[in-house]
């Protein structure tokens, strides 16, 4: 590709994000379209990747790494997707339909994706000169932290939410020694039911994690011994590595500074389309009108990038479609297999199947009339891909039932 400063790049489909709602949405382009002419523009130096292997295989086996690309060199030369890596958007010229590149470059398009994903939340504590803590979002991070990561260490990690336990679990098989501090009264309060997070909380207590739960960092040091030393609003725990998994928060400042409409994300309609008819964005950086939510939400999953950049690539070819999937996201933990379908938020009544002292189990929000709103699932992946199809066709589910593990859960729904 020209390197001149001065000169302009132009494609017809220009994607800025070289994460995985960008590599799926080029894809797309290309099956519906093969002769189109597509460029993904990444500032990181890789090609596109999975961030999900990042905080489970790829830091106990660097040839785990290979797995999260998904698709080779080969496959974008071959397929004709033109990828400029290494190379940041720094600001988009709406009425000339032009990129600005940060080497001075300019790239022209007909039709722009946004899908700039989202970077880890910084701690806002002091964090003293020369102390490591160390975020995971991306394979630098995690080469990083494999790299620390050798038996009989002491981790700490701050945050319980699902970068914290995951890394926890690779840790305590790596003979790490583990202990969580989690600000909230319990772990993954955003994301998962009380009895789900106690049994992961007691799985991990089990291979030996230690929590401070309820317990807020004040600061993050180093002392005379070279030691991490991580001071608590009661206590401090002493680590010779220090993980901050504490959220995330969306790269959209590129869409805000253009006039794009912004809220937590960028704001895109149920097609995936910006205020301006020519921008699209998908992924982890929008935020978007959840007919199952019944508001605008921001889903920092997946399913997300893996879907809704799919359907906003249609669209950029002139398609009418609408994303409109029941949220979903998986854990993995040691041996255990984590999903939840849909939102505990919605206000309804939490049922159980099955035991929850047992490694296999569900916990449902159930709406007035046996809607499902959510389930979570631990080693129960059955119970999702059956909710999943029912909730699509709008069925309702008997609660009495649900709560007999030995009824098979297809006869927990009425069907229509
Ligand atoms: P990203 O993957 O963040 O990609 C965006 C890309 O755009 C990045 O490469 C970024 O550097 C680049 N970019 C940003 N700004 C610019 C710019 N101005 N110019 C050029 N490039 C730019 N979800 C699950 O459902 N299950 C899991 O088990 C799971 N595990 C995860 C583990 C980890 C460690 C992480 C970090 C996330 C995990 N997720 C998981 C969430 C999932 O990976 C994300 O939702 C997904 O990566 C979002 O994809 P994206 O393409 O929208 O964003
Ligand atoms: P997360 O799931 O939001 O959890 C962060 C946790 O840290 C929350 O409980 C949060 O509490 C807490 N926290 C906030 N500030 C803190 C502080 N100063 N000290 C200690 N704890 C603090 O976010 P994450 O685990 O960092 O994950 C980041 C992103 O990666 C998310 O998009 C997540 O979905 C994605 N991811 C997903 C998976 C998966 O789906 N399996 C796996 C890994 C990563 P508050 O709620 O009070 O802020």
């Amino acid at each position: 590709m020209d390197t001149d400063p001065t000169s302009i790049i132009a494609a017809s489909y220009v994607i800025v994000g070289a994460g995985q709602a960008g590599r799926r949405a080029a894809e797309t382009i290309k099956e519906l379209r093969p002769e189109a002419d597509v460029l993904i523009i990444g500032d990181e130096e890789f090609l596109p990747y999975d961030r999900p292997p990042l905080s489970k295989q790829v830091l106990l086996d660097e040839t785990e790494e290979e797995g999260a690309f998904i698709r080779t060199r080969e496959f974008y030369d071959s397929s004709g997707i033109r990828l400029l890596l290494g190379k940041a958007v720094v600001s988009i010229d709406r009425p000339a339909h032009r990129v600005n590149l940060v080497d001075g470059r300019q790239v022209a398009f007909d039709k722009l994706l946004l899908a700039t994903g989202s970077r880890a939340r910084r701690l806002s504590c002091p964090v003293g000169e020369g102390t490591q803590v160390h975020y995971l979002r991306s394979l630098v991070d995690a080469r990083a932290l494999r790299k620390e990561m050798i038996i009989g260490r002491r981790i700490a990690i701050l945050g319980g939410g699902f970068i914290g336990l995951e890394v926890a679990a690779a840790a305590r098989s790596l003979n790490c020694d583990v202990t969580i501090v989690e600000p909230q009264d319990r772990l993954l309060k955003r994301s998962l039911p009380a009895a789900v997070a106690s049994s992961i909380q007691g799985l991990h207590i089990s291979r030996g994690v230690r929590f401070l739960v309820g317990r807020t960092p004040v600061s993050v040091t180093r002392n005379g011994q070279g030691q991490c030393v991580v001071e608590l609003d009661s206590g401090k725990v002493l680590a010779d590595i220090v993980i901050a998994g504490i959220g995330s928060q969306p790269n959209m400042e590129l869409a805000g500074s253009a006039g794009l409409e912004v809220e937590n994300g960028i704001v895109i309609d149920t097609c995936c389309r910006t205020g301006d008819s020519d921008i699209y964005a998908a992924g982890d950086v929008t935020a978007q009108f959840s007919r199952f939510h019944g508001r605008r939400v921001r889903v920092e999953a997946w399913q997300v990038a893996q879907y809704q950049s799919a359907v906003a690539a249609r669209n950029m070819l002139g398609g009418k479609q609408e994303y409109d999937e029941t949220p979903w996201l998986w854990s993995d933990q040691y041996n255990w297999n984590i999903q939840a379908l849909g939102s505990f938020d919605l206000p309804g009544e939490i049922h159980l199947r099955g035991d929850t002292n047992t490694s296999c189990f569900s916990v449902w929000n159930i709406g007035g009339g046996g809607q499902v709103f959510a389930v979570a699932a631990v080693n129960c992946g059955r119970d999702i891909s059956v909710a999943r199809r029912f909730i699509k066709e709008g069925s309702r589910v008997s609660t009495s039932k649900l709560e007999q593990r030995d009824v098979p859960i297809r006869e927990c729904f009425e069907v229509r």
